[in-house]
């Protein structure tokens, strides 16, 4: 199908109803079958390789990977199909996620051939898992002030710094590390280049950073003069900021920033048209719904947009900044129209799930860049000054 952008989105999504319908069965089977039991968040704490495995088995991993690199060739609108599937249902999805959403297209677009052939066909039969090597102590939002340095040996490079809120990288294959190479942190832009690393590796300590509820999914990784070689420079010296800026277009855009939460919308909606809906339940369930299927309409536009080739920086971040906050005025909604407690054991599922809702909530709203900085975004896209 090719995409111009004129097109009424609704056209647009007729043509993979199929894949939907293939996608809903799989996910059917699954969970009724003790595949997996749905979660919130389930794309940063659902790790599970051998799930990874199974939807990797359906040629649903690295679907807008090439067929000549293990990949299946398809659009960004059919893995918007299946994403968006995976998310609704809370599929423990973590283990390839990042891989598969940010760090093949930036292989793709940046990585020479020995790279493309070495991480690609991984990536797409859900062996290789990545792990994004950009946070630092004192850069977060301010990403160019990075401090890690990397320094040319000729036939290799010696890496030195310390990543923070390293998602999945004590369980990832390779992170792609953002390093100085060349002048001062002040030097911003200029001086910056990205390395893919092998993991695990002896010179690279990674550390677990607990969060509230007391689960380790992310990391302070620290290189100790870490040795890698020459070829692990991924795209041109001194390309990193570009590079990065492309990859956090893919880590940014996807249906994950506003249906982290989408799982307890959907069992709560259950629960009540089995145990019967107060008027106010109604209305709130209403009012979700409706919020939902706007942001929703908004995310597919992204997925059209990439799919034409073109970059949707400001629409991205507008559908990250709306649909994050949505993410948690939807928790907070259900906590406050239901009686339920949350809890973190016990037998009620529902309860489980708000628990689990709930300790996660600061999180989407920061990760991926916060919603200050997204707005900054948008209002540079829009000219405002
Ligand atoms: C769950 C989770 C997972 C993460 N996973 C990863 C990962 O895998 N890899 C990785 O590299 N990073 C990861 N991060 C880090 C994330 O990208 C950063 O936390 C985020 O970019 C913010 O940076 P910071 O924490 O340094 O906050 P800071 O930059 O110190 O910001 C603190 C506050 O100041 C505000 N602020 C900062 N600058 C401005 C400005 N110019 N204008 C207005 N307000 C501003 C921010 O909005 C924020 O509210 C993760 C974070 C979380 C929460």
């Amino acid at each position: 199908m090719t995409v111009t952008g004129t097109e009424h989105l609704d056209g647009i999504e007729s043509g993979f109803e199929h894949l939907r319908t293939e996608v809903r069965a799989f996910l059917s089977h699954e969970s009724a079958t003790g595949g997996f039991v749905p979660d919130t968040d389930s794309w940063m704490t659902g790790f599970d390789p051998g799930f990874s495995a199974r939807v990797a088995g359906r040629g649903w991993l690295g679907m807008t990977i090439p067929t000549e690199y293990g990949g299946h060739g398809r659009s960004p609108l059919e893995r918007f199909v299946v994403s968006e599937e995976m998310l609704a249902h809370g599929a423990p999805v973590a283990a390839h996620w990042i891989a598969d959403r940010q760090m093949a297209p930036s292989i793709l677009a940046n990585g020479s051939e020995e790279q493309k052939r070495r991480y690609l066909p991984g990536i797409a039969s859900g062996r290789s898992f990545f792990a994004i090597g950009m946070s630092e102590p004192d850069a977060g939002s301010d990403l160019a002030a990075v401090r890690t340095r990397a320094v040319d040996n000729g036939d290799s490079w010696t890496i030195t710094g310390t990543k923070v809120w390293t998602t999945g990288a004590h369980l990832a294959h390779a992170m792609v590390v953002l390093a100085r190479t060349d002048g001062q942190p002040g030097d911003r832009h200029s001086g910056l280049s990205q390395f893919v690393v092998d993991l695990p590796h002896p010179d690279i300590e990674i550390r677990p950073l607990r969060s509230i509820d007391g689960q380790a999914h992310f990391n302070e990784v620290v290189f100790h003069g870490a040795q890698v070689p020459a070829a692990a420079l991924l795209g041109k010296r001194g390309n990193g900021w570009a590079q990065v800026m492309g990859e956090l277009a893919f880590e940014r855009s996807g249906p994950e920033r506003y249906l982290s939460t989408m799982p307890l919308l959907r069992a709560w909606a259950a629960h009540l048209a089995a145990t019967g809906a107060t008027p106010g339940q109604r209305q709130t369930l209403g009012t979700l719904t409706a919020r939902a299927w706007a942001l929703r309409r908004m995310s597919l536009r992204v997925a059209a947009e990439l799919t034409a080739g073109r970059k949707p920086d400001v629409l991205a971040a507008m559908v990250k900044d709306v649909g994050s906050t949505f993410e948690g005025d939807l928790v907070e909604a259900v906590r406050a129209s239901s009686a339920l407690v949350a809890r973190r054991g016990g037998a009620d599922s529902l309860a489980r799930m708000l628990a689990h809702s709930v300790l996660h909530t600061p999180v989407f709203t920061l990760r991926g860049g916060t919603n200050e900085i997204l707005r900054g975004i948008v209002a540079r896209g829009l000219g405002v000054r």
